[in-house]
């Protein structure tokens, strides 16, 4: 460099300020809050990235309040959920997809042991609505029309609130106390929300109903099992997979009504699985798990198979019933099949082959037939129609041909998951609250961009080791840390220290670029670890 009297770096006379490099520009950086995987994954769209952003900075409660806003059965979801979220976790990529579904079930049990009831309900609303059924869809849609103010009042043919969190799912599963506790605190009591228990809604029900009500919503689920057309399915000591997990339930089953005994169940869904698993808790000596499908074709899920395994159920896969067997006094002897060599044709639809050639027994004292569940929509009006396949018909914003009356749930999906039917409860009171209104049903609002692993910037995270199990606010911590934040800002300050032109404020929960002095550069963009700002193009 050539000696100078001038000094070694430039110095403005007066303020940079008046240049405004701003308009240098040709594309501009915007913070845009991209849809991660896991929260696109979840029918009812929890905003899991928020959730796990205020754990780690140790407000459980607020994180609670956010699951509370689309799902008010936390505990129930984290423990018996699918986990779409996990399977679709960015971090799955990494190491090992962030423990969403324990993280809820902590957020479940935390709010129960320091009694955080839910956010304040709007002004009381004069507006009537009646709820048809008090499983995940009805109480899910009673939560969030109750928070809006309205008067919400749910029948239900059963002594207990719960559907087939009460009466399918068993309890070593979910526990019946704290399900209980979690629907009276979240739901019922904060609200008011008025059940009327045993109360099924009959054709005269439904009319009288309809007068009452400036609403209805139809959650009655999918009550009654699907019928095995064989013969034999009428000898003493066959029941079928969900009278017996209801009668089971309610405690209308001795508890060593199967002591010593042979059980075959045939079937490879949920529901088989917990009645085989059922069966071992009602003292049978053997229980054999009999289906159709292949293991890896099964629709019961990977867990609960192995879960059923460890308790000595013993699963034969690729059987088709041929016949229950009895003896002279009309009770089961036993159950014969043979071989499925197919379940689904060459268009993808159900429609089993066999062999019959090749036969098998198995020997039984009692025969459970668990081969899906369809709806009794016989209470309802003519008008309300339904589709072939026996579900209530509905359009995308779950309202069925009549005005007023929306369905939603296991009676329209037929049978699904407790979160699909907690996502239609809420899709539902959102259609009604604005039918009540008088406005258009629209939509919630679904779309936006859902953050791709290539997107987020890695350099910031360490591999990190999941937590088997959490159990206490600092395991919980540890967990959201490893959260990668997709598409979601939490103010980790990338942006604001690498910005070269200085051109971003921090304000107090977000930050602002300022445009007079931001080139474009994009740096910014590209450090974002999560990817929740853009480039867009001036
Ligand atoms: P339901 O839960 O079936 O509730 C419907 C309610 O309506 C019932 O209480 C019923 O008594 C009432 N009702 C019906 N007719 C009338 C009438 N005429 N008048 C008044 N009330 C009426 N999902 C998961 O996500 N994870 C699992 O691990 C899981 N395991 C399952 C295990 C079993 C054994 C079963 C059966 C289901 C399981 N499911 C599971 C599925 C899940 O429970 C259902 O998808 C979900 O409960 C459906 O909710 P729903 O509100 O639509 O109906």
């Amino acid at each position: 460099m050539r000696e100078s009297h001038k000094p070694f770096i430039a110095i403005a006379c007066q303020t940079t300020l008046v240049n405004k490099t701003g308009t240098w520009r040709t594309q501009r950086p915007e913070y845009e809050a991209g849809i991660s995987p896991c929260q696109s994954a979840c029918p009812a769209r929890n905003y899991i990235p928020k959730c796990l952003d205020l754990v780690e900075q140790g407000e459980l409660r607020n994180a609670w309040e956010v699951i509370m806003e689309t799902n008010p059965l936390p505990f129930v979801c984290g423990s018996v959920c699918p986990h779409l979220c996990e399977a679709s976790c960015n971090r799955e990529q990494f190491d090992e997809a962030l423990a969403i579904r324990d993280m809820e079930r902590f957020l479940g049990e935390e709010a129960l042991k320091n009694n955080w009831l839910p956010p304040k309900v709007a002004d009381s609303n004069e507006a009537k609505v009646a709820i048809i059924g008090s499983g995940p869809a009805g109480l899910s849609c009673a939560y969030q029309l109750a928070h809006q103010g309205y008067k919400v009042t749910i029948y239900e043919a059963l002594p207990v609130v719960g559907g087939m969190l009460q009466v399918g799912i068993q309890d070593y599963r979910l526990p019946r106390d704290i399900l209980q506790r979690e629907i009276s605190n979240n739901i019922l009591l904060p609200f008011k929300v008025e059940v009327k228990a045993n109360s099924p809604v009959s054709r005269e029900v439904f009319q009288r109903i309809r007068q009452e009500f400036q609403a209805i919503f139809i959650a009655t689920g999918a009550q009654k099992a699907r019928e095995l057309n064989v013969p034999g399915v009428n000898l003493a000591g066959v029941f079928d997979g969900v009278s017996f997990l209801r009668d089971r339930a309610l405690g209308k089953l001795p508890p060593d009504l199967l002591k010593g005994k042979k059980v075959v169940v045939v079937g490879g869904g949920g529901v088989a699985i917990d009645a085989s698993r059922t069966a071992v808790r009602l003292g049978a000596e053997k229980v054999q798990l009999v289906c159709l499908e292949s293991q890896e074709d099964m629709l019961a899920y990977e867990l609960d198979i192995q879960d059923a395994a460890k308790e000595g159920v013993e699963l034969n896969c690729s059987w088709g019933p041929e016949e229950i067997l009895g003896d002279d006094n009309g009770k089961v002897r036993g159950v014969s099949f043979i071989r499925c060599t197919s379940v689904f044709d060459s268009e993808g639809k159900f429609n089993p082959s066999f062999d019959r050639s090749i036969e098998r027994s198995f020997e039984a004292d009692a025969a459970i037939i668990a081969i899906g569940q369809v709806s009794d929509l016989s209470f309802l009006a003519e008008e309300v129609r339904s589709t072939p396949e026996g579900k209530v018909k509905v359009d995308d914003a779950l309202k069925t041909d009549v005005a007023g009356i929306f369905a939603g749930g296991d009676t329209v999906t037929q049978p699904a998951t407790v979160i699909e039917a907690i996502a239609a409860g809420s899709r539902a009171a959102h259609s009604i609250n604005r039918y009540l209104r008088g406005e258009p049903l629209t939509l919630q609002e679904e779309g936006g961009r859902i953050v791709q692993f290539e997107e987020l910037n890695l350099d910031y995270f360490e591999h990190q080791v999941r937590q088997a199990r959490i159990s206490e606010p600092l395991s919980a911590v540890e967990e959201a840390r490893r959260c990668f934040s997709c598409g979601y800002c939490n103010m980790c300050g990338m942006c604001w220290v690498f910005c070269p032109d200085i051109a971003i404020r921090q304000e107090e929960d977000h930050y602002e670029i300022d445009y007079d002095y931001c080139k474009g550069c994009g740096i910014c963009v590209q450090e974002c670890p999560g990817s929740s700002i853009v480039l867009v193009k001036e």
